[in-house]
């Protein structure tokens, strides 16, 4: 037994169909015979991953052995149609599957799929798939091991009935063992129906990949096909060997080729790759580590310099400073200097009236004596005009000229009692004096006669 499923998303679902012929190797139903073989000229090729392994949001999880077990059957014992919106009996057949692989790399997924070659000779197919309106696809597949992802029951072989007695509903969520999962019908081998345009497929992946016109080869390949699209046996044989060259003929430039298997000696040249590759990191992390050490450095240098910036700045706000009070200091000695001047000449000034003063009372002392000794008194103005030596002299003169006796009695009848005063004081001085006291006439007649020589040398001096 089996069922048929169609990958829509439509209003229904997944299409689960019970009610069909499945006999393997069946000559294809009259709908999907081909009425024209051979790849035209003005066809399009176009490369379309049409089931991706994986869960589908109809909660069908198609295996790699699903995926790979339906690969023949794609093109045989013919090549299956490729239709619009899954209406095998309505809808129109737009092209045929002319090749099919399975990948599992650089898929739309990332997971493994079937990518298909189909041919579209039909007008309306083209046009659609050129300006994007068919884009998105899902697989018609009459499946032949489906199991129940909770109980691994084989879905495939229950009938309508067994199956919606079943315990577990695809999609519903059952706690197993404690763990929450979801049912998912698991495909592990199937045929295939056909491939489909759809609006909204199931598979969000499934979709036209790559669009291009025909290669000659590709052309004259086709033409072994009879005009059901079944092909020629003894055709096929021949082709056998050149399926892969065909393929690589579909496959425009620069599409990625299958990574060869591995040898032991790709094995050592990919670990001294990776050998090369270490000591290349290490290098870079060693460079790395030399650069951060560089930049550790110029930061301390940078901090060095910034903090002996400022250093400076601190010094020269100090040296600023200090020149500010060297200024007020300057100013301040400068002062200084201007009040010992001043001070200076204060004391010069007292100095010259001292001596002013030393003369006035010099000149007084003259006046007095003279007048004591009743002698003509001289103009103050000629006295001024003498020297305190010789105004000394004078006075020292008319001091021993009163010391005489003689001139005593002239002078007591001729000073005034306040002079008489002084000249007591005088004689007084003088009587202490012994020789002044024992001096005789003789000697005090010399002495006036010393001073007249002594007044008229002076006059004739002064
Ligand atoms: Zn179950």
């Amino acid at each position: 037994m089996a069922i048929m499923i169609r990958e829509d998303l439509g209003y229904e679902g997944l299409q689960v169909d019970w009610n069909f012929s499945s006999k393997p190797g069946a000559k294809p139903e009259l709908s999907e015979s081909v009425q024209n073989t051979p790849i035209a000229q003005d066809s399009l090729m176009v490369e379309i991953e049409g089931i991706h392994e994986g869960p589908t949001r109809n909660y069908t999880w198609y295996m790699t052995e699903g995926l790979q077990s339906s690969i023949p059957t794609w093109t045989k014992p013919y090549l299956r149609p490729l239709i619009m919106h899954h209406n095998e009996k309505d809808g129109k057949i737009i092209g045929r599957i002319r090749d099919v692989i399975y990948q599992d790399t650089k898929t739309l997924s990332g997971t493994g799929a079937l990518v298909f070659t189909a041919n579209v000779p039909d007008k309306e197919g083209k046009e659609g798939i050129e300006n994007g309106t068919l884009k998105t696809v899902s697989i018609g597949a009459i499946v032949h091991d489906c199991r129940c992802s909770i109980c691994g029951a084989n879905i495939a072989e229950m009938s309508q009935e067994e199956l919606e007695n079943h315990e577990h509903v695809r999609g519903g969520i059952y706690i197993i063992d404690g763990v929450q999962k979801t049912c998912y019908w698991q495909i592990y081998r199937m045929e295939a129906k056909e491939l489909s345009y759809v609006i909204v497929p199931s598979d969000i992946y499934a979709q036209t990949t790559k669009i291009y016109k025909p290669s000659k080869t590709a052309m004259s390949v086709a033409a072994n096909f009879n005009n059901e699209g079944v092909l020629n046996l003894s055709e096929a044989a021949k082709l056998e060997n050149q399926e892969s060259t065909v393929i690589d003929e579909k496959q425009p430039v620069g599409d990625p080729t299958p990574a060869p298997v591995p040898t032991v000696e790709d094995t050592d040249k990919l670990k001294q790759e990776i050998e090369d590759l270490k000591g290349k990191l290490k290098a870079a992390e060693e460079g790395k580590t030399e650069a951060e050490g560089k930049v550790e450095d110029l930061t301390a240098k940078a901090t060095k310099a910034e903090q002996d910036l400022t250093d400076t700045k601190v010094l020269l706000e100090q040296a600023t400073k200090n020149i500010e009070q060297a200024k007020k200091d300057l100013i301040l000695k400068e002062a200084d200097l201007i009040n010992a001047n001043t001070l200076r000449e204060s004391l010069e000034e007292k100095v010259i009236n001292l001596n002013k003063h030393v003369k006035e009372s010099l000149i007084d002392s003259v006046i007095t004596l003279r007048e004591s000794l009743g002698k003509p008194v001289q103009a103050k103005e000629d006295l001024e005009a003498r020297s305190e030596d010789s105004l000394k002299d004078a006075i020292k003169d008319l001091k021993e000229e009163l010391s005489n006796p003689a001139a005593a009695t002239t002078i007591t009848q001729t000073v005034n009692p306040s002079v008489v005063e002084s000249a007591k004081d005088f004689n007084s001085d003088v009587k202490k004096d012994e020789k002044a006291s024992n001096i005789n006439l003789q000697e005090g007649l010399e002495k006036v006669f010393e001073n007249i020589f002594t007044d008229k040398t002076r006059s004739n001096f002064y």
